[in-house]
């Protein structure tokens, strides 16, 4: 009996202190948030509006009533991505039965690979084309730790200890993982983060002479009190250009279809494989040679970003929509999510029904 109770105060203090090691970032995140808020507030508010100086009470009443209402969506977005979870997969997923599956996927990669014609010709096209996306990829996969089986772009979370759907990363500022199901959520909250940051560093830097000077030349912020203001605008822009930063590659990665992990693990493992084929086959000067044989292998294969991408759905659009939801209107509204079916994904019509690569030629024909 001693035990059981030994175990599970083991069990709660372990929890407890995961909880505190994958949460206390957004502690000090919500620090910087109230300190954003602060600044412009009172900087503005008791310098600008306060005060009554000539002209400054106009712009300091528009920069209060905008600035709210930018924080305000901004919280929400916070919010959403703080308690919508990535998409934990639980063991209501039962992969498909493909009989015969894993020996038709033995004889493909064998055709496919090749990588035993190591010959001295020069004709790119009787190197060997890479084998672009590994069965794998598409097949339900079983995860030993979380014992349960998973559906395809599903990945281990080892921060919390489960699998998630389309998984994309672990981020420390949220305390949780980005993936299938919060991602739309994700995106918003970069896009306000960066809007409010942008807002912050402008409207201080735009009041700042007002702030520091009255016509007396005797503000309040003047002498000591620009620190502060200088500090505000310097940490917004700072933060504003990092965040801003992620916001343009995660634009970019749902353009593309792709979410982080693979495109660090899967896009770049095949332009690692294409490099390490090409300089067996080149000299290292011989670049524009390298460079047609490549172009000859995505023409044949189609580039690993788009048409060789086994979720790449037609165009950079209809991709962002498939993440971001079809209507415009919701894009970047906090909390309003996409219909997005995890069970019954789409995928590239270039690829056949297990998601093994076809060539060019093998492909459907309005696609070639
Ligand atoms: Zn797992």
């Amino acid at each position: 009996m001693q035990c059981v109770r030994d175990a599970n105060e083991v069990a709660q203090t372990n929890s407890v202190l995961r909880f505190i090691k994958t949460k206390w970032i957004v502690g000090f995140v919500v620090l910087i948030i109230i300190f954003d808020y602060f600044s412009v507030t009172v900087a503005v508010g008791v310098g600008l509006v306060t005060k009554n100086r000539a002209g400054g009470f106009g712009l300091g009443v528009t920069i209060l009533v905008v600035f709210n209402v930018l924080f305000l969506i901004f919280c929400a977005s916070y919010a959403a991505i703080l308690f919508i979870h990535p998409g934990y997969i639980t063991n209501s997923f039962i992969p498909a039965y493909h009989p015969g599956r894993a020996a038709q996927n033995k004889d493909k990669d064998t055709d496919r690979t090749g990588t035993s014609n190591h010959s001295n010709q020069s004709d790119c096209t009787t190197y060997p084309p890479t084998f672009r996306v590994q069965a794998t990829q598409f097949d339900a996969t079983y995860c030993s730790q979380c014992q349960l089986w998973r559906p395809p772009r599903a990945h281990h979370d080892r921060h919390a200890n489960r699998c998630v759907w389309e998984f994309d990363h672990y981020c420390p500022w949220i305390g949780q993982s980005v993936g299938g199901h919060n991602h739309k959520h994700f995106v918003t909250f970069l896009f306000w983060c960066v809007v409010v940051l942008s807002f912050t560093a402008i409207a201080l830097g735009v009041s700042y002479p007002s702030l520091i000077s009255d016509e007396h030349g005797d503000g309040l912020w003047s002498g000591r009190g620009r620190g502060p203001i200088i500090g505000a605008i310097a940490v917004s822009s700072f933060f504003a250009f990092f965040v801003g930063g992620l916001l343009f590659n995660h634009i970019w990665l749902a353009c593309d279809s792709l979410t982080t992990f693979e495109d660090m693990f899967e896009v770049r493992t095949i332009r690692a494989r294409d490099a390490s084929i090409l300089s067996k086959h080149y000299d290292p000067w011989q670049l524009q040679a390298k460079k047609a044989c490549k172009d000859h292998w995505y023409y044949v294969w189609g580039n690993p970003r788009t048409e060789g991408n086994l979720w790449w759905l037609e165009s950079p659009y209809r991709n962002w929509c498939f993440r971001m939801g079809a209507n415009p209107l919701v894009w970047f509204v906090p909390f309003a999510k996409p219909h997005h079916d995890l069970l019954n994904v789409e995928y590239n019509p270039r690829f056949d029904q297990w998601g093994r690569a076809r060539m060019r030629s093998e492909w459907p024909e309005y696609l070639r």
